[in-house]
């Protein structure tokens, strides 16, 4: 394969996913019809979307959806709204949440969405046409026992409020349950918007546990201030480390002495945009490099590529993005002894509490902060736990053992039903 091929495949997220679910069915002694069961989404929607503009105009976007597997329960996951949505993304998005589902032990499938489109550069009722587009669009085969979105990059609580209304008028009655990550007013939970995040730092903490470091001083880098960067570094700043670098999409900020956090918050925009302020910035490429002791790549595919693997000076790398590494970075990663805590595992919080959300709906009984805290963190510690322990004894890097434990009850609920 001639370099260039190579370096595409490597950037080739549905690729290189295939190639990790691959070692792991293997490792686990199954045949090679289980891999071709799970290689790609056993169903794949593309939907093309009308919408009227403000200035009378109307576009015509393309969206995905995206379910993997439903041997286990209705398939589950977020639809992102991104210019850079492909339909390939989707897939191994929507193989990634089946993964996560499996780490957690969730009664779900992977599924996942996306439109291709811009929301930083449409309005606000622009949005919610193309929200709604979306699940008339879609609707045929989502619902609270089928197949459930949630929010992902670039759509949040009313996103979500505006799909569950046009959800509701379609099928013509309440139905909470078809969508999480809603507000709490909507049947939304207590601790979602913040649940990614949260995981994260249960999973920086472990991960720092067993590296002999302390979160106290800790310095933390973040790229990505979205939902999850900019919950996990108000998270880490009060745990007292030391954020000393975040990034949004424009450029990264960097202050050996710890940023003001707290300011920054204050002054991001919804998209997560604040570096725009600034007149001192550095690159994404320097925020990865700088010297600190825990790296999160909070923000998008390909980030940790071979390219700058051997210059991360991090010795903890927590995966909060989907897919930020790639496969062989994350080879050069391990061989470096850098304790590398994977996407599927460490931000499995949010589909965590997505599930909490879901089973508040199901009840019409709904929980207290605390209730969801305290469940979360033993989901997260009990699903570290589990997965560093098998690293350890079968001796693979952390994301292949997190494929394992990802897949493996899927594989069984695939065997039980006769698929394979
Ligand atoms: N979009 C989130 C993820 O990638 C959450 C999905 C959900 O809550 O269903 O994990």
């Amino acid at each position: 394969m001639a370099e260039n091929e190579q370096q595409a495949e490597q950037l080739d997220v549905l690729a290189s996913t295939q190639s990790v679910i691959k070692k792991a069915l293997d490792k686990l002694g199954y045949p090679e019809e289980m891999y071709e069961l799970m290689k790609e989404p056993m169903r794949m929607l593309t939907v093309r979307i009308p919408v009227k503009m403000d200035d009378g105009s109307t576009k015509i976007y393309t969206g995905f959806r995206a379910q993997h597997n439903d041997s286990v329960g209705p398939t589950k996951g977020g639809v992102r709204f991104h210019p850079a949505v492909t339909e390939k993304e989707v897939k191994a998005l929507s193989i990634w949440m089946s993964l996560k589902a499996g780490i957690v032990d969730l009664p779900y499938g992977g599924g996942k969405g996306g439109i291709i489109c811009d929301p930083r550069e449409m309005s606000f009722r622009e949005l919610e046409r193309i929200s709604r587009g979306y699940v008339r669009a879609i609707s045929q085969i989502v619902g609270p026992t089928k197949d459930i979105p949630a929010p992902d990059v670039f759509t949040n609580s009313q996103i979500m409020a505006w799909m569950l209304d046009e959800y509701s008028r379609i099928r013509e009655f309440d139905s909470p349950g078809f969508i999480t990550g809603k507000p709490l007013v909507l049947g939304g939970s207590h601790g979602r918007e913040s649940a990614t995040a949260k995981g994260v730092t249960i999973c920086i903490r472990e991960a720092a546990k067993k590296k002999g470091i302390e979160i106290d001083g800790a310095r933390v880098v973040i790229q990505g201030f979205g939902n999850a960067g900019s919950f996990l570094a108000k998270f880490m700043h009060d745990a007292g480390a030391k954020v000393i670098g975040i990034s949004d999409a424009y450029g990264a900020l960097h202050d050996p002495d710890g940023l003001d956090i707290d300011y920054l918050l204050d002054r991001r925009d919804s998209f997560g945009t604040v570096t725009k302020l600034f007149k001192e910035t550095i690159t994404n490429e320097e925020l990865l490099e700088l010297d600190c002791d825990i790296l999160v790549p909070a923000a998008i595919e390909n980030q940790i590529t071979e390219k700058n693997a051997a210059e991360i000076k991090a010795s903890i790398v927590v995966e909060a993005a989907n897919g930020p590494t790639t496969m062989e970075a994350t080879r050069i990663l391990s061989e470096r002894n850098v304790l590398l805590v994977p996407d599927v595992l460490a931000s499995a919080g949010g589909v965590t509490v997505s599930y909490f959300e879901w089973v508040q709906n199901n009840q019409g009984y709904y929980w207290t902060e605390d209730e969801v805290e305290g469940k979360l963190e033993a989901v997260m510690v009990g699903a570290f736990e589990n997965i560093y322990k098998l690293a350890q004894i079968r001796k693979v890097d952390m994301r292949l053992a997190a494929y394992m434990v990802g897949v493996r009850k899927m594989a069984e609920a695939s065997r039980f039903r006769g698929w394979v």
